[in-house]
């Protein structure tokens, strides 16, 4: 692979390592491993500050870190640095009886380590440069992904408006139809009316996935009474369960469990939960929702009867567009952004969303909340 980013220069290595003896074992195994021929230049300092400090005045291409610095110690001495640049690929060095924390740090984002007496100057320089490689990849993913979302958050802005006339033109002509509207006439306005809410519908998730993909999410907080929040979202969906004669099961505590939260945003939490297993459940089927919490957590569980989620699955629909294929669900076909901007709205709360399903047995959605 060439590396694009360092073409015709030569790769700047910092190394930040504290005992001469290791210092001196790398310069070396790189130099016999033709890192002179390679156009390796390495900067080394013996503490976490000094590296930093050297990072911030000069830069580097890729880091070579020993986790155990006389001025910090373990996975956070791969945090701060990850956090002073967060651009620069870090590659941790760790001693056999540190590697777990090396694994964690590559977990947070460390691009590879390697394990002191494991190594040999040709093992370095490849870990080095994929290191830099893999970091320009995920850079450029990360520039691509933020452009998509600026063109869908634009477009979205932009669909608002028209749309917006639209519904209101449909309104108008609704509220005057002539007495003697063809049926036929009648059920296409009401066709469009409905495409027009559907839309409505589509750019405000677009919105809120831009908006809160961003982190221009802000919560309003209240303390209220959960339950009432609850039984708020499952009326919303009640015209829809009576449809399907869906019977909505619910277990709330008899005392009021109150918590601070963002009314709006967690009610739209729950009729996203709810509006699934409405629309994956059975016809005539049950949907249980229960609400319950000890000292320290408020948990509430969504279960349908519906047909289940494929294991293998179960973390990648709250991803967003991420539809399973071949679900069968009632209702217009749903957008894959429902349960990504659950899960976001959740965790800005400072709580958990995820699944338990077995196929063909249901599933059940829970949510956690902080009590506070
Ligand atoms: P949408 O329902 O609009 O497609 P969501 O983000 O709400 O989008 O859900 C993503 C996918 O997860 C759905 O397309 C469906 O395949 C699956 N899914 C969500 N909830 C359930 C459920 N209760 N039972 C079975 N599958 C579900």
């Amino acid at each position: 692979m060439i590396n694009h980013s360092t073409a015709g220069r030569p790769v700047e290595i910092l190394l930040v390592e504290d005992n001469p003896g290791d210092v001196r074992l790398i310069r070396e195994m790189l130099r016999g491993a033709g890192a002179g021929h390679a156009h390796v230049e390495l900067a080394q300092t013996d503490r976490l500050s000094s590296g930093v400090e050297h990072l911030a005045q000069v830069g580097a291409d890729v880091v070579l870190l020993d986790l155990s610095l006389p001025d910090s110690q373990g996975l956070e001495t791969f945090t701060s640095v990850h956090a002073a640049a967060p651009s620069v690929p870090v590659v941790v060095l760790s001693g056999l009886d540190d590697e777990s924390v090396a694994v964690r740090a590559v977990q947070e984002g460390a691009q590879d380590y390697l394990v002191k007496g494991q190594v040999d100057g040709g093992t370095i320089l490849r870990s080095v440069r994929y290191a830099i490689e893999r970091q320009r990849l995920e850079a450029a993913r990360r520039d691509l992904e933020r452009q998509r979302d600026e063109f869908f958050s634009s477009v979205s802005h932009d669909l608002r408006t028209p749309v917006a006339a639209i519904k209101a033109a449909i309104g108008v002509v609704l509220a005057n139809e002539p007495p003697n509207m063809p049926p036929a006439l009648h059920r296409l306005l009401g066709n469009v009316d409905l495409a027009a809410d559907e839309l409505a519908t589509l750019i405000e998730d677009l919105l809120e996935i831009a908006r809160l993909q961003s982190g221009r999410v802000e919560l309003w907080r209240s303390t209220v009474d959960l339950r009432d929040v609850v039984a708020r979202a499952v009326r919303a969906l009640e015209p829809l369960t009576q449809a399907r004669s869906q019977h909505v099961e619910m277990s709330l505590p008899g005392e009021p469990i109150v918590a601070s939260v963002d009314v709006d945003r967690l009610g739209r939490v729950l009729r996203n939960l709810l509006g699934n297993a409405q629309k994956y459940g059975r016809d005539g089927g049950t949907i249980s929702l229960t609400l319950e919490h000890d000292a320290a957590n408020v948990c509430v569980s969504v279960t349908d009867d519906g047909p289940g989620i494929p294991r293998e699955v179960q973390e990648r629909i709250f991803e967003r567009f991420y539809r399973v294929r071949g679900a069968a669900s009632s209702g217009p076909a749903g957008t894959g952004l429902g349960l990504a901007i659950a899960r976001g709205l959740t965790e800005l709360h400072g709580g958990r969303l995820w699944v338990e399903s077995t196929p063909g047995q249901g599933s059940t959605f829970h949510v956690t909340l902080p009590q506070r």
